[in-house]
Parts: structure tokens; C-alpha cells; sequence
């Protein structure tokens, strides 16, 4: 049933091609390695990626996103289905270097009644269909989860999923068998605060990420009227 493909070429070259793409990923200044970063969760790390920031040299991301379209060009495709507006960058660029000329949709996320839900917005309803051919794009794959809940969606609706393509996938994540191809496929760990190797060393955290986060919230917009 997965049409995807599992064969990659020789694994020196997929090694290699690998470490080109973080190079790029890291000339965006999207991958920041060797840190000390508070994540959200409250977690710390030593590898973080800002997943705004990855999408800003538009040569590289057509670039990233062509190497995604190659990946998949065998397979006929009928719709990118990006995860989110967050992705669609990502998509456009998957979608107009595959052959198929694909359109470009996307997602978006929610909760209801406490849980974490996707949908699609209603003008974009009707463009998967029992036979459309669908391939998923993502910039981040870290959970996995937002991935695994539009698998279902699209095959509720009686569409196939051709595969899914993204930069950057934890490698502990599994998406129930689909074929996911990477740019690149790296996991780091997660520690938590007391049992932190680096702040036993002492070294100073980074809270940046963290910070920029609560700042937009409107929470933080209660600042003293003026008189
Ligand atoms: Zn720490």
C-alpha cells in the first residue's frame, strides 16, 4: 500500500548528502549546535532549530525542496499538503519541481475539547478527492503527531498518501510505516533540568527561543497605562 520508496543509494552518499544539507541549514543560522537551549517543554538541549528561520534564503529552500521533488518524482502527485502555513514555503518549492505539477494546500491545526486536531480549510476541501495522490511536507518532523493526524484526514477522505518529505526528522520517529524521506535525520537529546550534563558543567543557558515565545503572547502586553 505505501508506494514511497525504501531503497536509498550507496549510504556514504546519503551521509554525505546529509552533511550538505545541515551546512545549509546552518548558513541560514536556522541550526544552532554545540548550545546550551532552554526548549519550550522546559527541556534542555544542545541542538535547536528556529523553524522561522529556515525558510529565508529563497535559493536554498528551492533548492532543499527540489532534492524533496527528486525524491518523489517517480510517483505521480496531485497535491502537496503542506502541515501548516509554516510549511507552505517549503511546498510551493517541493510542488514546482515535481514533474506532476502538483497543487499546494495546506493544513491547519487546533485544538478541540482539549485535543490537538487538523483540518483543512473548506475552499481546500474539495481538492482531495477518493483518487487524489498526496504528498506531505514538513519542516520539522520532531512528534511526528500533527503528521500522523492529516495521514488519517487524508485517508478518511479515500485519498493516498505518495509519501512524506521534510528537512529535518527526528530519527526515533516512526509515521505508522509511510514512506518519509529527510534531508536530514538526526536526533539529539532532550534532558531534563536536574539531570542536565551541562548545567552540572556550568554551562550558562540559553533562553532565547523560550523567551521570544512568551513575549508574543498576548498575556505579556500588560504594561502600566500611561496617566
Ligand atoms: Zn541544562
Amino acid at each position: 500500500m505505501s508506494a514511497g520508496p525504501r531503497k536509498d543509494p550507496v549510504a556514504v552518499e546519503a551521509e554525505v548528502r546529509e552533511k550538505i544539507h545541515l551546512e545549509i541549514l546552518k548558513r541560514t543560522g536556522a541550526y544552532h549546535a554545540n548550545d546550551h537551549v532552554l526548549l519550550p517543554s522546559g527541556q534542555h538541549t544542545t541542538e535547536y532549530i528556529e523553524k522561522t528561520l529556515v525558510t529565508m534564503e529563497p535559493s536554498f529552500t528551492e533548492g532543499l525542496g527540489a532534492v524533496i521533488a527528486k525524491h518523489f518524482a517517480q510517483w505521480p502527485v496531485d497535491v502537496v499538503l503542506s502541515t501548516g502555513p509554516g510549511a507552505l514555503i517549503l511546498s510551493h518549492c517541493v510542488a514546482r519541481a515535481h514533474p506532476s505539477r502538483p497543487v499546494v494546500i495546506y493544513g491547519t491545526k487546533g485544538l478541540s475539547g482539549g485535543k490537538r486536531r487538523v483540518s483543512l480549510p473548506v475552499e481546500f476541501q474539495r481538492l482531495i478527492r477518493p483518487s487524489s495522490k498526496v504528498l506531505l511536507v514538513e519542516d520539522l518532523v520532531s512528534t511526528g503527531s500533527t503528521l500522523n493526524l492529516l495521514i488519517n484526514l487524508v485517508e478518511q477522505l479515500g485519498a493516498q498518501i505518495v509519501g512524506v518529505g521534510c528537512l529535518w526528522r527526528r530519527t526515533s520517529v516512526e509515521l505508522s510505516g509511510r514512506a518519509v524521506f529527510s534531508l536530514v535525520s538526526r536526533d539529539f537529546p532532550t534532558y531534563d533540568p536536574d539531570a542536565c550534563p551541562l548545567c552540572k558543567k556550568g554551562v550558562p543557558l540559553n533562553e532565547e527561543f523560550v523567551r521570544r515565545r512568551h513575549a508574543r503572547k498576548p498575556s505579556s502586553v500588560q504594561e502600566p497605562k500611561a496617566p
